[in-house]
């Protein structure tokens, strides 16, 4: 079993989850930032993430596994073979989130849906479309953190295996510059004063 401390402790060592001064794409600052890929590059640690995934819905008679690419995919994989059950993922074609690849479901056919961190919960919104189009029970949702601050609800159960509070803040605003910390761009330190449009 994985305490939210220890899906904390696997962010923080495998370098997802960064402290520091950051300028976010939206154009904000941050003293944190998350790149889900540093966990999911080892997959050992994914593991141990899916491992949770499964042990939750262990008695749902989960018959398929669904993510979204990319991060789904990888997560999806791994959960469902750990369930021993199929895998399969959606992803966009013209914008719109769908399966390809010759991917169905059976009418019916109960689907655990994985996904890695919710923000606005938007990509999984549109997954649960794909599987309810193709007739798929929902079964549930698992992830590996909500950041939503809990504004996110998808009207089924959903099991995240830790809350991120992330707090971010107008430039001119921000309590790190006005301390003097350096800002970092995705990881690579820049010049201080960088400007970039919201
Ligand atoms: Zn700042």
């Amino acid at each position: 079993m994985l305490t939210s401390d220890d899906v904390l402790h696997i962010f923080r060592d495998s370098g997802a989850l960064l402290e520091g001064h950051f300028l976010l794409t939206s154009g904000r600052h941050s003293g944190h930032y998350l790149e889900k890929f540093q966990v999911l590059q080892y997959p050992h640690l994914t593991s141990r993430l899916c491992a949770e995934f499964a042990r939750r819905f262990a008695d749902d008679n989960v018959q398929v596994v669904v993510g979204p690419a990319t991060g789904g995919i990888i997560l999806a994989f791994e959960t469902g073979r750990q369930m021993g059950v199929r895998a399969i993922f959606t992803e966009r074609e013209d914008g719109k989130m769908t399966f390809r690849r010759g991917f169905a479901l059976q009418p019916g056919e109960r689907v655990l849906v994985v996904e890695d961190i919710v923000t606005t919960g938007g990509s999984v919104f549109e997954v649960l479309d794909a599987v309810r189009g193709q007739g798929g029970a929902i079964v549930g949702i698992a992830l590996l953190a909500d950041r939503s601050g809990g504004t996110v609800h998808f009207g089924v159960r959903t099991e995240a295996l830790t809350t991120l509070d992330i707090p971010s803040y107008a430039p001119e605003e921000c309590p790190l510059c006005r301390a003097g910390a350096p800002l970092t761009k995705r990881g690579s330190r820049e010049q201080g004063g960088v400007k970039r449009a919201a």
